[in-house]
């Protein structure tokens, strides 16, 4: 299609002009609270918060407990061994994974006893996977340079 074009409406016949072209998205999410998950992320480490009240651990991270409204919450690094409880590959992919081939993501259980869903990188064959069996959890820069955690064998 050449850009613009003008086409008619088929309805009532009215010209209608398309014009097409890329549109790159950027998001800013203000963080507060959870900032130190981020921060953890690029130091390489994998981080729930965990309320300093009641002792709950939650992933992903809450800047407050929603259990007791305390907003004292420290931080525990998940990175490591985790049990895989679940998994599926993703064949219809989101737009921008369009480019990729069929993936997997899974839920694990990690040791301090919260679940994960995350992405399970460098497995192209469901073969090598079962339930039950320990992942590593651990973060990771993407080829453009954004920290994202991910399981891995
Ligand atoms: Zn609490």
């Amino acid at each position: 299609m050449s850009n613009p074009v003008i086409r008619f409406d088929e309805k009532e016949g009215h010209p209608i002009y398309i014009s097409q072209r890329e549109l790159r998205l950027r998001y800013e999410m203000p963080v507060g609270e959870i900032y130190p998950f981020f921060k953890g992320l690029e130091e390489g480490k994998v981080l729930a918060s965990k309320c300093e009240v009641c002792g709950q651990l939650y992933f992903p991270p809450q800047g407050a407990c929603p259990k007791c409204r305390e907003q004292k919450m420290g931080w525990v690094d998940l990175s490591g061994e985790v049990e895989l409880l679940a998994f599926t590959q993703i064949f219809v992919r989101p737009q921008s994974f369009s480019a990729e081939q069929p993936y997997f993501v899974g839920v694990a259980m990690c040791k301090q006893g919260v679940n994960i869903l995350a992405r399970i990188a460098n497995v192209d064959d469901p073969k090598k996977i079962r339930v039950g069996m320990r992942l590593k959890l651990r973060a990771e820069r993407t080829s453009n340079g954004v920290p994202i955690y991910l399981l891995e064998l």
